[in-house]
């Protein structure tokens, strides 16, 4: 699903990723640990395509695709479909009502308006929002938010969905509640996470936990506590 291979990322002189390769499955949830600064969201920037690594030989394969031969153009619309993203701070568009948030990545991709709205809703449907169809971001809880961006990350059937940080600002029941729910979309989707957590309880659920030290994986904690 995911191959990456060899992947240096530099901020001046500041050497952040240091050759990191990783391969990740289909309907694996695979969760990146490890301490603040060690280099997890600028890897997860570049496997999301959102940056690129700083070095030419490099490799990055997701479903297939060699995204190093798209171009600008081609790369949005590869995100727009096969990448759905969950942030911290879920990121939503205050001023639209939770399903027209939702269904924003739909219209982009080129669904209709009425196809779209039908998907974002049988979505928030799925998590539980049926009440919640029409509230702007701002009259939702936190959790309530969070699960309309996981909603979002959804609507174009990604092939891999990339957390950062997702339950980073929920409370402990929240956050259970979204780690769970991640757990039933792989189950019923055999839908693919990438997520860098420090929420222990969701690094041990996952699969498979890679940690990350000064710009490096390691595939067990051992070797990073070196
Ligand atoms: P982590 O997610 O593990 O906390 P990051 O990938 O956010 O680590 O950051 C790794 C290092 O790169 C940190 O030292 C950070 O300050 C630095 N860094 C990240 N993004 C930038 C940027 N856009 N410009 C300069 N330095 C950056």
């Amino acid at each position: 699903m995911i191959i990456a291979r060899n992947l240096h990322k530099k901020y001046g002189n500041l050497e952040v990723l240091k050759g990191v390769s990783l391969h990740i499955k289909k309907g694996e949830v695979v969760s990146i640990v490890g301490p603040s600064g060690a280099g997890k969201t600028t890897l997860l920037q570049l496997i999301g395509t959102l940056d690129k690594p700083c070095n030419d030989n490099y490799e990055l394969y997701i479903n297939q695709t060699n995204l190093k031969n798209l171009s600008d153009k081609e790369l949005s619309r590869f995100r727009n479909r096969q990448i759905g993203f969950i942030f911290q701070f879920h990121q939503l568009l205050p001023e639209f009502t939770a399903l027209e948030n939702v269904a924003i990545p739909a219209y982009i991709a080129g669904m209709s308006k009425t196809e779209a709205d039908q998907k974002a809703l049988k979505l928030l449907q799925l998590l539980g929002l049926t009440e919640r169809i029409q509230h702007k971001p701002g009259k939702l809880s936190g959790g309530e938010q969070q699960r309309v961006a996981v909603a979002r990350a959804l609507i174009n059937e990604p092939a891999v969905i990339m957390a950062d940080e997702p339950s980073g600002n929920l409370d402990s029941e929240n956050a259970k509640q979204l780690h769970k729910l991640f757990f039933e979309l792989r189950d019923r989707f055999n839908q693919t996470f990438v997520i860098v957590t420090h929420n222990e309880e969701l690094a041990d659920m996952s699969d498979r936990k890679l940690y990350m030290k000064d710009g490096l994986i390691y595939d067990t904690e051992k070797a990073y506590e070196l």
